[in-house]
């Protein structure tokens, strides 16, 4: 008969899990809102590690350590494992129920003490209490998962784990009702099959550490990804964002249109509104933007306030006539300047299949023409290269005791 030594075994992972405990601990200033729940992850496993240290040592040290502290630590140790998954879910923390389970475990753990007699029902306990907090924790998980910007795979891995950690210790507390204890109080199990319960808990705090550490880096990496690709003022593209997805939908026989708009004479409301009022005009802008276009259009801030606008399927009559309603809305649109009646236009170059199959050709005609929209006065849409009126209307005169006419944009009537 093979006898496995629980406490080689114990050690073994005592020392995996408290490493583990400090690689959370250290983590835990990667990413902000997963901190709290990176130290109190942190603490559970630290206190796992020194529950099964404490019972790799029995012999060696006094009983009352190797089991009643032990036990009460290593159920605890769940307690603080479920507080940890409930800050890295953002659900409300509870720290008085660690608080309060830990001084119960204690308490029953201090009575049952190093009794052999009670030896199973301290077994029962710690199965009740680590497999109930591991259910605990799915539901939260799971909510998490609905997110779109939580990374899956780690978050499926840790429910996954919890879910078996949690079985596991519903089968054990089965196995110990029916047949009694699997393992000696001296720590050792006969046979493979009885170890496998012990090597479970042995590498749990290590798989669970680098799920964690997975779930973390899964939300460091979608943040970034967030960042490069959503324009934080505005909510549409970053130019690298838009110059990929439109290179994506570009299709070598299709009918794109693609416009580039520019707000007109923009630094005047910079200058006289101040820089929050320019920013509320582009996140408006951005708005209208979305609104009016089709669906599936990709839209890009290419610069300053400066836009673009990919429509992959419609006709070049379609495309201009879009272009020509979003100068129009825009011309009729309150943006909610400190002067009500001020406009702001803006300026569209358009560049459909004809004059090109390349995102770069595109972008080229669209921006000379761009260039000549501002050249023939502004507010208008230019899609050709032929000759054009130009706008030779004066600009209005501010008037210093009327600030609407000062103007911004084109028109400046008010
Ligand atoms: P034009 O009609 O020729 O396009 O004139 P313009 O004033 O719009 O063009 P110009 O390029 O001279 O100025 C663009 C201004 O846009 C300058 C800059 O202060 C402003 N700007 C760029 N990015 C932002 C931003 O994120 N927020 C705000 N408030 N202003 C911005
Ligand atoms: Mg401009
Ligand atoms: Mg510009």
């Amino acid at each position: 008969m093979v006898l496995f030594d629980v406490r080689t075994l114990f050690f073994v992972g005592a020392i995996s899990a408290i490493v583990c405990a400090t690689m959370l601990w250290l983590s835990r200033g990667l990413h902000g809102p997963s901190r709290p729940g990176l130290a109190w992850s942190s603490a559970s496993q630290c206190a796992f590690g020194v529950a099964m240290l404490l019972i790799s040592l029995r012999g060696a040290i006094p009983d009352v350590l190797s089991w009643p502290v032990a036990n009460a630590l290593g159920s605890s140790a769940a307690a603080l494992m479920y507080e940890g998954v409930r800050r890295l879910s953002g659900a409300r923390p509870m720290p008085w129920l660690v608080g309060g389970v830990a001084a119960v475990l204690c308490a029953v753990h201090a009575m049952l003490g190093s009794d052999p007699r009670w030896f199973e029902l301290r077994l029962q306990i710690t199965s009740v209490v680590q497999g109930g907090f591991s259910a605990a924790s799915i539901p939260l998980l799971l909510a998490r998962l609905r997110r779109d910007d939580e990374p899956r795979a780690p978050l499926r891995w840790a429910v996954g784990f919890l879910a078996l950690f949690g079985a596991g210790h519903a089968a054990r507390f089965v196995v110990v009702a029916a047949s009694g204890a699997p393992i000696s109080q001296a720590g050792m199990v006969h046979g493979p099959v009885q170890a496998l319960m012990p090597t479970v808990f042995a590498i749990a705090p290590m798989v669970y550490s680098l799920i964690l550490i997975g779930l973390v880096n899964g939300r460091i990496a979608s943040e970034l990804w967030a960042i490069a690709t959503v324009d934080t003022l505005t909510g549409v593209r970053t130019r690298r964002a838009f110059i990929d997805e439109a290179r994506r939908a570009l299709d070598p026989g299709g009918t794109p249109v693609l416009m580039m708009l520019d707000l007109d004479r923009f630094k005047q409301v910079n200058d006289r509104y101040g820089h929050g009022s320019g920013d509320r005009v582009l996140q408006r802008f951005a708005r209208l933007l979305r609104e009016a276009c089709p669906e599936g259009a990709a839209i890009g801030r290419y610069g300053g306030e400066e836009f673009c606008l990919l429509v992959e399927r419609t006709t070049p009559a379609a495309g201009l006539a879009l272009a020509q309603r979003l100068c129009d809305t825009a011309r009729a649109t309150a943006f909610g300047l400190a002067v009500p009646d001020v406009t702001v236009t803006v300026s569209i170059g358009v560049a459909t299949a004809a004059d090109g199959t390349t995102l770069e050709e595109l972008l080229i005609a669209a921006d000379r023409r761009l260039y000549r929209a501002k050249a023939s006065g502004r507010d208008r849409v230019v899609s050709s290269d032929g000759p054009l009126e130009v706008d030779t209307r004066p600009m209005p005169e501010a008037a210093p005791s009327d600030p609407r006419a000062r103007g911004v944009g084109v028109p400046l009537s008010s």
